[in-house]
């Protein structure tokens, strides 16, 4: 599974922005089915890692309890943006119902060797959280308390 993160990752950034794409030409619904059948059809092989975590705000399906990851020996950490406004994240391994948004950056990373981008909800747009990335490999940093069961 680990083996698999790097090109899942790429799969789901090419994915995040053709889904992008057609949020902004209005096929919100239809793009928002097809997300979850395709979550749902991965999940028939382990129903019992097929709990998803969800976008606080609209409930669509952002990434799953299976795909909970530690980076740096933790899965949870708490940090601070500039502004010092405080998040407690947790790192998954993907997060397909989240669009990756703006240029990739290292201004202020809270993992060090990652530039990030801002991961926002695929459906309504909340802010979610943030995909990092280094040379060796990506991940989901997600807001915990914008995600719910
Ligand atoms: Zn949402």
């Amino acid at each position: 599974m680990q083996i698999q993160v790097k090109n899942d990752f790429n799969v789901n950034s090419l994915c995040t922005i053709s889904r992008f794409e057609l949020l902004r030409k209005g096929e919100k619904t239809k793009n928002a089915i097809d997300v979850e059948q395709k979550v749902k059809t991965q999940d028939s092989e382990d129903s019992n890692k097929a709990n998803f975590l969800r976008c606080i705000k609209c409930k669509h399906p952002i990434t799953k309890e299976a795909d909970r990851i530690q980076i740096n020996e933790k899965h949870q950490h708490v940090f601070a943006n500039p502004q010092g406004h405080v998040f407690q994240i947790g790192c998954f391994a993907r997060a397909p119902g989240c669009i990756v948004f703006g240029e990739k950056t290292s201004y202020f990373t809270w993992f060090p060797g990652y530039a990030w981008q801002t991961a926002l909800c695929g459906l309504c747009g909340t802010l979610l959280g943030w995909a990092f990335q280094s040379k060796e490999n990506h991940f989901f940093g997600l807001i915990l308390d914008n995600l719910s069961k």
